[in-house]
């Protein structure tokens, strides 16, 4: 189905490490003009280098701050005159148990993966709008169908992105754009380092023993977006085979 990829414009979030990253790579080598944004700007030229899309390819982007994020869909309107697929990807799992009041990463939390998500929509839905097309794919987690101990932030951020995500489908079927939420078990990226309590580090350093390689992630996103246009994939839950919780 990788026709309905190739010259398909699309916009990774989170792109230079991990799920954005194998993302790029692959719909890149299935002929979509790929525009990637992340904050790590050695991370974003070497993948950028590397898939053919050069310098104008990618674009610095701290996913907290709108602007940043239009400025990314902007440059790929600009380079390519449309924009068909958001693929909002970016975000990190500081998890921790309450009790111990990180509420500095409860904070980062909610911006990244909630206001960080819906500054994609929001830069994206009218150049879609005003095409009577696109696809708009958002990345929430298993997470985001129950919650652990040591997990109630993240949990609740990923599942304000499945309802951002049901809500924007009902709303934008009208104008002939799909939506796609993804929620991935454990796969092996970059993500826990982002985890600061130790006994939440400890109990996912097990659960990631079979964790899945970025590319199992890469292949379904893929797969969302080569269905026919009056095909939408809405929802997609994956995780290892061996993973039980
Ligand atoms: P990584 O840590 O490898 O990648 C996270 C990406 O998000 C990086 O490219 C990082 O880039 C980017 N990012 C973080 N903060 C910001 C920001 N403020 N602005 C822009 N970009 C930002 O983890 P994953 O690839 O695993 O994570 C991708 C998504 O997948 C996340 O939403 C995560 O919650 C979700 N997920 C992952 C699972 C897994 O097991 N790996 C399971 C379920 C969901 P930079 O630091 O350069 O800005």
């Amino acid at each position: 189905m990788a026709e309905n990829i190739q010259d398909k414009v699309i916009v990774i979030t989170g792109a230079s490490s991990g799920l954005g990253e194998a993302a790029a790579r692959l719909l890149a080598s299935q002929g979509a003009k790929v525009v990637i944004g992340a904050r790590r700007a050695d991370r974003l030229r070497a993948l950028a280098t590397e898939i053919g899309i050069g310098d104008e390819g990618f674009l610095v982007t701290d996913v907290t701050n709108r602007s940043d994020v239009q400025a990314l869909v902007d440059r790929a309107v600009s380079l390519h005159g449309q924009i068909d697929v958001i693929l909002n990807n970016a975000g990190l799992m500081p998890s921790s148990y309450l009790e111990l009041l990180k509420v500095n990463e409860w904070g980062r939390m909610v911006d990244v993966n909630i206001k960080g998500v819906l500054y994609g929509i929001a830069a994206a839905l009218p150049h879609m709008i005003a095409r009577k097309s696109g696809h708009i794919i958002n990345v929430a987690s298993v997470a985001g169908h129950k919650v652990n101990p040591g997990g109630s932030v993240y949990a609740a951020t990923k599942h304000a992105v499945r309802v951002i995500s049901e809500g924007l489908r009902q709303e934008v079927a009208q104008h002939n754009i799909r939506s796609t939420i993804i929620s991935p078990g454990a796969v092996a990226t970059e993500l826990r380092d982002t985890i600061t309590d130790p006994t939440v580090a400890e109990g996912m350093r097990k659960g990631y023993e079979t964790a899945l390689p970025a590319d199992a992630f890469a292949r379904l996103v893929s797969f969302a977006i080569a269905q026919p246009e009056e095909v939408a994939l809405n929802e997609i839950l994956f995780r290892p085979t061996a993973q039980v919780s």
